[in-house]
């Protein structure tokens, strides 16, 4: 999956670090990422590149010994530089730098929509123990905001349920999907999602795996279940384009190495050819 960045290894605690000329800069602007592509392989800029002022880099985190900054301060195309949409860093190499860009994602959402209190508008100050934002007038403190989600794999002996999202820029199969509500547990969102967009039960609910998902900030946890009971489908149609039965062996060669959700697509698969032996 696309946080798998072995044998690089993420360093994401914090740190007050100060950033220096030849340090790499994270700079997004309207969901998109200054990079160059040289040879299918990705490149941030440095401070110097950008002629950015190493004084208002904020310190993100580490790739091994590589220190990320975001730099939030308005910079313009220039060096071979320009504007990609971050979902372009899915499929981007390396692999590492490209996590570190869908990270740097999630953190620049957060600083950019947290620059003055909530409560008494006071400008913010950056703490300089923890990443954590603090308002000098009230004390009001506001930590990086990471929404949990559920990714939901329903199996119906050889079927597996497949959906698409209405309304959204990604049209491949998808499976059921949506962030937690407050006063549930994720295993009840797992239940309430599945019956809100293709209105059925589902029993046997098992954890599987996490993924970080610095695209929209989420923190996606990875349930299958069986269906309960009647599996006839109604498809909530603003969720939804598509929600249908599909046979498992569809799921054949389906995982990009990216999402989880195609990860469990293949597991899914292997699982059911398994039993087929
Ligand atoms: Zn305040």
């Amino acid at each position: 999956m696309i946080q798998d960045i072995k044998p690089h290894r993420l360093r994401n605690e914090y740190k007050h670090l100060s950033a220096e000329e030849g340090d790499t800069c994270l700079i997004y602007r309207d969901g998109k990422v200054l990079m160059k592509i040289l040879d299918g392989e990705i490149f941030f800029p440095s401070f110097r590149e950008i002629h950015g002022d190493v004084k208002k880099g904020i310190y993100g985190f580490s790739i091994d010994d590589r220190k990320l900054f975001l730099y939030m301060e308005p910079v313009e195309e220039r060096e071979g530089y320009t504007y990609h949409n971050v979902n372009e860093l899915r499929q981007a190499l390396p692999r590492e730098m490209a996590y570190a860009g869908v990270l740097g994602n999630h953190l620049n959402i957060w600083y950019q929509d947290n620059v003055y209190c909530g409560r008494c508008t006071s400008r913010l100050i950056h703490d300089t123990k923890e990443r954590m934002l603090y308002c000098p007038e009230c004390g009001n403190q506001i930590y990086p905001k990471i929404c949990p989600a559920v990714i939901v794999c329903v199996n119906d002996g050889d079927k597996v349920l497949l959906t698409k999202y209405a309304g959204r820029e990604y049209t491949k199969y998808a499976l059921i999907a949506g962030f937690t509500e407050i006063g549930e547990t994720v295993e009840e969102t797992v239940s309430r999602e599945v019956m809100e967009e293709v209105g059925i039960r589902v029993k046997n609910i098992t954890y599987y795996k996490s993924q970080p998902w610095g695209f929209s900030g989420g923190l996606l946890m990875g349930f299958f279940c069986e269906a309960d009971g009647d599996t006839a489908l109604s498809i909530d149609t603003n969720e939804l384009s598509v929600g249908e039965w599909a046979d498992i062996e569809r799921l054949k060669d389906m995982d990009d190495g990216v999402s989880l959700t195609r990860e469990m697509m293949r597991v899914t698969y292997e699982r059911w050819a398994k039993r087929q032996k």
